[in-house]
């Protein structure tokens, strides 16, 4: 389950769903209760839930660590 990885601030993830823009890459810049992201195409920035966003999460690639 994606709930056991340690997600924290600077990670890559891939979203299920698509953004308005065709992205589905996201930069995570809050983790808390609420999740924020931003976009990396269009850099546009959303909020969810973290019970939401751990359901849509597709993949995680952790490109902070080189
Ligand atoms: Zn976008």
């Amino acid at each position: 389950m994606i709930e056991n990885i340690d997600l924290k601030i600077g990670m890559h993830v891939v979203m299920r769903k698509k953004h308005a823009c065709g992205e589905n890459d996201w930069l995570i810049i809050r983790y808390g209760a609420d999740v924020k992201l931003e976009c990396y195409k269009c850099k546009r920035q959303i909020m969810m839930e973290r019970p939401k966003f751990l359901r849509n999460v597709k993949k995680i690639l952790d490109n902070e660590k080189g």
